[in-house]
């Protein structure tokens, strides 16, 4: 309060009671202290940790625990016990591109490998960003996202992961098959690009567009993994027309098959000419060199997203359930996706807190079609009083 003062030399004495016991230089503070125990998984420990949370795409999810694995191996650089002729090599950093629908998981591969690193993670739409000095947001607005996500630990945000949705959106006009947005993305492809790369970004505490007498926290990006994600609709058609061209002549031989066959994802034969045709600058798709493409998701597997990852909606539901002391039931699983589910669960979930008396309520395939209410079975000691 005011009237208190501390003298020059009791701060010396309080500076190193507080080194002897971080351990540290004090100037330092705890910002920049590195979490001691950062272990990195196996690409294989990766692999069992998504196949809790995410059902099929086990390309993609293959792809991105090697993947991953690799840039936090880059990032230990302990390279004491490495041969003399590999001392001088420098591993780049190898961000990540996902092709694919909208909903088949993209976001959630990107979360769910945050959370198996127990690192940072943020998301950003690419459409809201702009080149520097346009209307909407400064691309140093990324990290301060990812900044937030860390509790404003610098050194845990430098090692996080930023998911950049919507990427296909940002293609340059010229040779783009969208005509709806004729905004400069290829300004904004150049602005991403820098941090993607690895810069020293001075991020805006508070946010907003930055302005001279503004005091910044530094940020490098250099060992933040971006992975990056769209659903590049009508890609498939540039990559069959490039694969369809390969194939005239008499003897030659259809790479893929049948390109019509259902079963083939056309999306995994992507090679970055395609995603120049869609509109993507050179250098920005030369810092996406791992790519992978994720399926439409079949009927079974939406099926089993209901029922079997860690979050599974269906259990989300019984425990919001059993929060409320009932019991959920259910006799054939439900068919139907999200809306669906949301649907059936609105009219019970109005009902269930402000009551006491039900003990379980029955979600059954004539729920789900519509065809009658949930049944709900009231208390014991409720029914005897009935
Ligand atoms: P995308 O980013 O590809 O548009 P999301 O990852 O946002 O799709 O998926 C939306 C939601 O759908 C997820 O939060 C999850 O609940 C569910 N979901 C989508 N794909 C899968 C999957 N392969 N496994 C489990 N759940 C999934």
């Amino acid at each position: 309060g005011p009237g208190v003062y501390i003298c020059n030399e009791c701060i010396d004495v309080c500076a190193n009671i507080l080194e002897k016991e971080l351990g540290g230089s004090p100037s330092k503070g705890k910002t920049s202290v590195e979490k001691p125990g950062f272990k990195i998984p196996f690409p294989a420990a990766i692999l069992a940790k998504l196949n809790e949370f995410v059902i099929g795409q086990e390309n993609a999810k293959k792809v991105l625990s090697v993947a991953v694995y690799n840039h936090y191996q880059r990032l230990r650089q302990d390279q004491a016990k490495l041969h003399e002729e590999f001392k001088d090599v420098e591993i780049e950093k190898s961000n990540i591109l996902l092709l694919g629908p909208t909903g088949s998981g993209k976001t959630l591969l990107a979360r769910t490998l945050a959370r198996v690193l127990d690192v940072p993670f943020c998301i950003v739409d690419a459409t809201t960003l702009t080149e520097a000095g346009y209307v909407g947001e400064d691309v140093e607005n990324i990290i301060l996202r990812l900044l937030q996500a860390a509790d404003f630990d610098v050194a845990r945000a430098e090692r996080g992961i930023i998911y950049v949705d919507e990427i296909d959106k940002i293609g340059r006009k010229t040779e783009n098959v969208s005509i709806t947005r004729d905004v400069s993305g290829e300004g904004v492809q150049q602005a991403l690009l820098k941090i993607l790369e690895g810069t020293v970004c001075n991020v805006p505490p508070q946010g907003g567009r930055k302005h001279p007498q503004q005091e910044y926290i530094q940020v490098n990006t250099e060992k933040i993994l971006f992975i990056v994600g769209g659903a590049f609709i009508g890609l498939e058609d540039l990559i069959r027309r490039r694969l369809g061209s390969n194939t005239l002549g008499f003897h030659a031989r259809n790479p893929i098959g049948n390109l019509d066959d259902a079963s083939v994802n056309i999306l995994e034969r992507v090679q970055p000419e395609d995603l120049l045709h869609y509109g993507l600058i050179p250098e920005f798709i030369g810092r996406l060199p791992v790519i992978s493409a994720l399926r439409k998701l079949t009927e079974d597997e939406l099926m089993a997203i209901l029922t079997e990852p860690k979050n599974a909606l269906v259990k989300q539901y019984g425990k919001q359930l059993a929060m409320n002391g009932v019991n959920v039931r259910r006799d054939t699983a439900a068919r139907a996706l999200r809306s669906i589910f949301e649907r059936q669960k609105l009219d019970v979930m109005f009902d269930i807190p402000s009551r006491e008396d039900i003990e379980a309520v029955t979600i059954n395939r004539q729920v789900v079609l519509g065809e009658r209410t949930p049944s709900i079975r009231r208390k014991r000691a409720e029914r005897d009083a009935a």
